[in-house]
C-alpha cells in the first residue's frame, strides 16, 4: 500500500482541470499530489486532517500583486498570500530590468510562496516618478532579462504611465515579443492613445489588467460592452481583474458580467492600501465575484487553472497526480455579508470564502484553526508537536 505524508479527508474537492467537484480525499506524498479519491486509507506515518464541510481546491494563483519595489506599497508575499490560500503569486512590475537580481535574492528565493514576476519596462521598476521617464523604457534589455530567467519571469509589465505616447505600453508589448512571453498592461487612455488602439496592439495571450476600472471604457454610453473589446477577447487578449485600490467597480462589473463579460482571471493587485478598506485579498475578491453571481466552480477556475494557463504555467493550479502539492482549504461561509469595491461602495452577499489551511509543496504552511495539530491535552509534557 502506498505511504502518504498527508491526507486531507472528506472535503468537497473542486479541481476544474480534472473536472472534479465532489466529496473526496486528497493524498500527498513527497511534496506531490499522490491521489484524489474517496476513502483513501492512511498508514502509520500519514498525517490525516479532517476537512469535512470545507472546500479543497488547488492552491490559488494571484497573477497581480506587489511584492517588491522602490516604493513603499509592497507586501511580503508569505504573510499576505499563504494565510489566504495563495501559493503562487506574480509580482507585477515591482522590479525593472535593472534590479531583478535584487528581487530574486531578497524576496523570491527566501519566500515559501512561489513568487513569479512581470518585469517593468522601466529599468528601475516601480519607484514612482521614473515610471514616467521614457528614457528608462527599453524593450531590448527588458526582453533580455525576461529571457534570462524563464523559471521566475513570465513576461513584461507597463503601468501608471501618464505620458502621451506608446513608450510604456508599446515597449512592454515589444519586450514580450522579443522574449516570446506575454505583456501585462495597466493602461490609462489619453486623447493620443486610446483603449481601442491598445487592444489592437496586443497579441493573443497579452493581458489587460484592471478591466473593471472606472477609467477604462469597457462599456459604451448605454452600458453595453464595446464591440472592439469583445473582438479583442475573441482574438485571445486576456482580461484580468487586478482589484487594487482603484480598479474594481461593481457598477461596471455587474452590467459587464450580465452581458457575459467576466474577467478571464481573478487577481487582487494587493498592496498596502488595497489591503485595507476595499479588502482586495484573494478570498475577498473571489467572494465579490460570488456576490456578483459567478458560480463557485467558475470562481475557483479563474483563480487556479485559468490563471496558471494565462501565465503559461499549466502545470500549476490543479490537483493532478504528480503535481506539486499546493492546496487551499477554504470555508464557504453562509450568512449576511457585505463587500466593498474600489469606489468604496457596498454590495451585499450571502456567501464568503475564507482560508482555513494552506499546503505549499506538500507542507502545511497555514492552519488557522489547528486542524492538522494534535490537542495539547493528549501530548503530555510536549515541546514541539510536530
Ligand atoms: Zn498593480
Amino acid at each position: 500500500m502506498a505511504e502518504f505524508d498527508l491526507v486531507l479527508k472528506g472535503g468537497r474537492v473542486i479541481d476544474p482541470k480534472n473536472d472534479i467537484d465532489g466529496i473526496a480525499d486528497v493524498a500527498v506524498a513527497d511534496g506531490r499530489i499522490a491521489s484524489v479519491a474517496p476513502d483513501i486509507p492512511s498508514s502509520g506515518r500519514t498525517k490525516t486532517v479532517d476537512v469535512s464541510g470545507l472546500l479543497v481546491t488547488p492552491g490559488l494563483l494571484d497573477i497581480h500583486l506587489h511584492a517588491y519595489g522602490g516604493y513603499p506599497g509592497w507586501l511580503f508575499p508569505d504573510q499576505h498570500c499563504l494565510p489566504d490560500g495563495v501559493t503562487t503569486v506574480v509580482d507585477t512590475g515591482g522590479a525593472g530590468w535593472r534590479d531583478f537580481d535584487d528581487f530574486l535574492e531578497t524576496i523570491i528565493q527566501p519566500s515559501q510562496t512561489r513568487v513569479l514576476a512581470f518585469i517593468n519596462i522601466v529599468g528601475a521598476g516601480m519607484i514612482g516618478a521614473p515610471e514616467q521617464d521614457v528614457e528608462e523604457m527599453d524593450p531590448k534589455p527588458c526582453g533580455e532579462v525576461i529571457a534570462r530567467y524563464p523559471d521566475h519571469i513570465v513576461g513584461s509589465k507597463s503601468a501608471h504611465f501618464g505620458g502621451p505616447g506608446w513608450e510604456s505600453a508599446g515597449g512592454a508589448i515589444e519586450a514580450a515579443r522579443l522574449s516570446d512571453t506575454i505583456a501585462m498592461i495597466d493602461f490609462a487612455p489619453k486623447p493620443t492613445r486610446s483603449y481601442e488602439e491598445l487592444l489592437k496592439r496586443m497579441s493573443p495571450g497579452d493581458i489587460h489588467t484592471h478591466l473593471y476600472a472606472a477609467h477604462i471604457p469597457l462599456l459604451d454610453d448605454d452600458k453595453r460592452v464595446n464591440a472592439y473589446v469583445r473582438d479583442a477577447r475573441e482574438r485571445g487578449v486576456i482580461f484580468d481583474t487586478g482589484h487594487g485600490g482603484g480598479s474594481f467597480w461593481f457598477r461596471i462589473a455587474a452590467p459587464a458580467m450580465a452581458q457575459g463579460f467576466p474577467p478571464d482571471t481573478i487577481s487582487t493587485d494587493l498592496h498596502k492600501s488595497s489591503r485595507m478598506i476595499p479588502n482586495a485579498t484573494m478570498t475577498a475578491t473571489m467572494s465579490k465575484f460570488l456576490a456578483l453571481g459567478m458560480p463557485l466552480r467558475e470562481v475557483v477556475y479563474r483563480s487556479t487553472q485559468k490563471a496558471a494557463e494565462v501565465i503559461r504555467r499549466p502545470e500549476l493550479g490543479n490537483l493532478s497526480d504528480g503535481a506539486e502539492a499546493d492546496i487551499a482549504v477554504l470555508d464557504l461561509a453562509e450568512g449576511a455579508f457585505g463587500f466593498v469595491d474600489s469606489g468604496r461602495a457596498r454590495m451585499n452577499g450571502s456567501q464568503r470564502l475564507e482560508c482555513r489551511l494552506t499546503v505549499r509543496g506538500g507542507k502545511v504552511v497555514w492552519d488557522r484553526d489547528g486542524l492538522s495539530r494534535p490537542g495539547w491535552e493528549e501530548l503530555g509534557d510536549y515541546r514541539h508537536a510536530d
